[in-house]
């Protein structure tokens, strides 16, 4: 129905809710989005808690719609999933973002790692490795330079499959790493079946660590099993000082949040690696 979405735009009626109106709107937007080049990428940086120095950076989609303004990515994500738009877009993320690591190496910051997003439908994609590794080759960027973020729920949906998909994107040599940790119903000792190299806890349970003694307890136990199994732990959404001291105190590798920075654009961030910013 969604498809035929602008053939019924005559069939409205007021009792159509304004947000069912503004998905329309928002859908056949977004189909032209693309080619109309309205999609940048925000970059949010991830600081290494022994060093202090930015080690990896995860590209955000950001959509600069040009009635509605800057669209964040919970309202067109979802919709972009639904109706198979997030495989190009997602495509031209990759793209992107490997072209945008490879200038920020070529000036001199060689050691940063680039996270990007992966949604569950360019994951059932079929040509999802090959595409990959086209835009690496294109971008001329070693493997290991770039990492996918993929959430528990997406690799819990088809276990064998995707154990397959995640063997054959480390023979490529790319880092893997779990997204929204603790969210879903996996235990840890069962993800470890993947071949991932990192973990980002999920902000829900970071915001109250310094509040909910539960929080706190899960968080310390979550970084103590993923580092016996050899993962390194990423703790998202870090606003505060507070969360950053337990989460150094309980050997947290790297953290990634409003507290060191928001996520900012290109420029914004070449600035950030050019003035050495630091913890
Ligand atoms: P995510 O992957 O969990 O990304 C982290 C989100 O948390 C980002 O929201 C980021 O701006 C926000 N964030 C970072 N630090 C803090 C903090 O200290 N406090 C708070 N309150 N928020 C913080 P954003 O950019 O709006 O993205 C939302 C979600 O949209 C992402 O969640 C991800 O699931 C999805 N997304 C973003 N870009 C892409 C993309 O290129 N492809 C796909 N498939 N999904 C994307
Ligand atoms: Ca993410
Ligand atoms: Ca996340
Ligand atoms: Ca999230």
């Amino acid at each position: 129905a969604k498809e035929t979405g602008r053939n019924n735009f005559q069939f409205y009626t007021p009792a159509m809710n304004e947000r069912a109106l503004e998905r329309l709107h928002i859908e056949g937007d977004l189909r032209n989005a693309l080619e109309r080049e309205e999609f940048t990428l925000h970059y949010q940086p991830q600081v290494d808690l022994r060093s202090g120095q930015i080690v990896g950076v995860e590209a955000l989609i950001r959509w600069q719609h040009p009635e509605l303004g800057m669209v964040p990515p919970v309202r067109f994500i979802g919709l972009a999933e639904e109706n198979g738009l997030i495989v190009p877009i997602g495509a031209w993320v990759i793209r992107t973002a490997c072209l945008q690591n490879k200038v920020w190496q070529e000036s001199g910051f060689g050691h940063l790692r680039m996270s990007v997003n992966l949604s569950a439908r360019q994951f059932a994609q079929e040509d999802l490795v090959d595409s990959i590794a086209v835009s690496l080759r294109e971008a001329n960027l070693a493997p290991e330079y770039l990492e996918i973020e993929l959430t528990e729920s997406l690799v819990m949906a088809d276990v064998d499959r995707a154990i397959g998909i995640l063997r054959e994107l480390k023979a490529l040599g790319v880092q893997l790493s779990i997204d929204d940790f603790g969210t879903g119903y996996s235990s840890l000792s069962y993800l470890k079946r993947f071949p991932i190299d990192v973990l980002k806890i999920d902000r829900s349970f970071v915001n109250d660590i310094t509040i909910d003694p539960d929080d706190a307890a899960i968080v310390a136990s979550v970084i103590s099993l993923a580092h016996s199994l050899r993962l390194d732990v990423i703790a998202e959404g870090v606003e505060t000082e507070e969360q950053l001291t337990y989460l150094r105190e309980h050997n947290c590798d790297q953290i990634q949040g409003y507290f060191f920075s928001r996520p900012v654009t290109a420029e914004a961030f070449s600035v950030m690696l050019k003035d050495g910013k630091r913890l």
